[in-house]
């Protein structure tokens, strides 16, 4: 059996773990559970672990906090958070340690797997075509380590982030539509709206821009979407 990918289930509601775990097992995942935030904490410190499904509502510490605590140790981790409602999009993606996507319960775990495995090809190691290092301005793109510089500064990225501007730097003065960047960068399979896009861009330009908001580099193209600035 060949292993899809380790995931790290974090939800007090026993029926839920054992439903996704179910579902994760089927498409050959390692499956890892947590009732609480604070065992989830503990299982990624000890285990190797991909992603992580994280409900918000959770006994002791919230599901915001862990996953802020998560990425701030594994900034490359995957994390999908399970919410009551929608309008929680804001603060689910926009934080500084947001996560890439989330699910509104209740929710269809097929669905769940196939976001599952789109953020994970987001996580995916390089492959040959990434051995080239960008520059633009002062950005620099190493695909092969997916590491990000401005002015020879790590920026530390998401894998979604990074996704996304590696599409950007790889097609200057393209203008993309959300829906674009929702498949090419979420995944064909994709079903969501396009409000994630916009979400992740705030996020970026508060970590790339000099001024967030004024952006430079990441245009608004109105009525439209958004583009990596053209060459100057
Ligand atoms: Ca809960």
């Amino acid at each position: 059996m060949e292993l899809n990918g380790r995931i790290l289930i974090v939800e007090d509601e026993e029926s839920i773990r054992k439903f996704v775990k179910i579902n994760l097992e089927r498409d050959d995942f390692l499956v890892r559970e947590a009732e609480t935030g604070e065992k989830g904490l503990e299982i990624v410190q000890k285990e190797e672990i991909d992603l992580v499904v994280l409900d918000i509502m959770l006994p002791g510490i919230d599901g915001f906090e862990v996953c802020k605590r998560m990425r701030e140790q594994f900034p490359r981790i995957g994390i999908i958070m399970l919410t009551a409602k929608s309008q929680d999009v804001d603060k689910i993606i926009g934080l500084e340690h947001g996560a890439d996507d989330y699910m509104i319960k209740p929710f269809n775990p097929r669905e769940l797997v196939l976001r599952i495995k789109s953020l994970l090809r987001r996580i995916e190691g390089p492959t040959i075509d990434d051995l080239n290092i960008i520059t633009y301005g002062p950005f620099k793109m190493d695909a092969y380590s997916r590491r990000f510089y401005k002015n020879d500064k790590k920026i530390e990225l998401t894998p979604t982030e990074f996704s996304i501007i590696k599409l950007f730097i790889e097609n200057p003065g393209r203008a993309f539509n959300r829906d674009e960047v929702l498949n090419l960068v979420w995944g064909y399979d994709f079903i969501g709206d396009s409000k994630i896009v916009d979400v992740n861009i705030r996020r970026l330009r508060s970590k790339i821009e000099d001024q967030p908001s004024d952006p430079y580099y990441i245009e608004t193209v109105w009525g439209l979407g958004y583009r990596w600035k053209g060459k100057e």
